[in-house]
């Protein structure tokens, strides 16, 4: 799968395109909305990321003149502002979805699986370990037949946790892939929200999944 990335902040865009490779997808950056049009009319992107505020030509003309030459690629937008104008004047342009800055990482990656999906016939692929069950699409999660309610965060965990079962995942292992580029990795916040995260999957279920690896990290396991 290759991502074009048009955005004109040079951390920002690098940020994005090292994890979205990691993830393994091919990314090209373009730093202005016409390098970014030229770019997406000469090759084939299964999805481009758009940013609005953009030199020379703002992402969302960018987008409506690809529509009209009928390139009908994916768009996610990148707004720094999310009044209603804005989301709608986006979606107008020809934008299949927009996401608000700053955003985090993994909110991105599933916003960008979510729009690949559509075109794939991998659409709505469930993912289940154990009594556990993700609806990647709907990011909806389930133990037994109770529903649980996590916030974006909570979610990106337990996914990646739920995606890598009966592996030990160091505390490095889980920033690089689910916390964003202002992550500072002096603090104890994966720990906590390890423990958000058992209070809503394990606390009330006799089975635990989530288990300390006493020095390493966590991992998501039948006993
Ligand atoms: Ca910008």
């Amino acid at each position: 799968m290759r991502i074009l990335v048009v955005e004109d902040e040079k951390k920002v865009a690098s940020f994005i395109k090292r994890g979205l490779e990691e993830e393994s997808f091919t990314v090209d950056v373009a730093y202005d909305g016409e390098e970014g049009r030229y770019m997406a009319e000469t090759n084939q992107y299964d999805l481009i990321l758009m940013d609005v505020m953009l030199p020379k030509k703002d992402g969302l003309t960018v987008v409506r003149e690809l529509r009209e030459k009928g390139i009908a690629v994916p768009v996610l937008c990148l707004t720094a502002k999310d009044t209603v104008d804005d989301i709608v004047s986006g979606l107008d342009s020809g934008s299949d979805d927009y996401l608000t800055k700053p955003f985090a990482f993994a909110e991105l990656l599933a916003r960008v699986r979510a729009l690949l999906r559509r075109g794939t016939q991998d659409r709505g692929a469930e993912i289940n370990f154990a009594d556990l069950r993700l609806d990647p699409v709907a990011h909806k999660v389930w133990r037994g037949n109770k529903e649980i309610d996590l916030t974006a965060k909570e979610y990106a965990l337990l996914e990646y946790f739920m995606r890598n079962a009966n592996q030990t995942l160091t505390r490095t292992m889980i920033a690089e892939h689910v916390w964003d580029y202002t992550f500072d990795s002096f603090t104890n916040i994966i720990d906590v929200y390890v423990n958000y995260l058992r209070k809503k999957i394990d606390k009330d279920f006799d089975k635990k999944l989530i288990h300390t690896v006493r020095g390493a990290g966590y991992v998501l396991k039948e006993e």
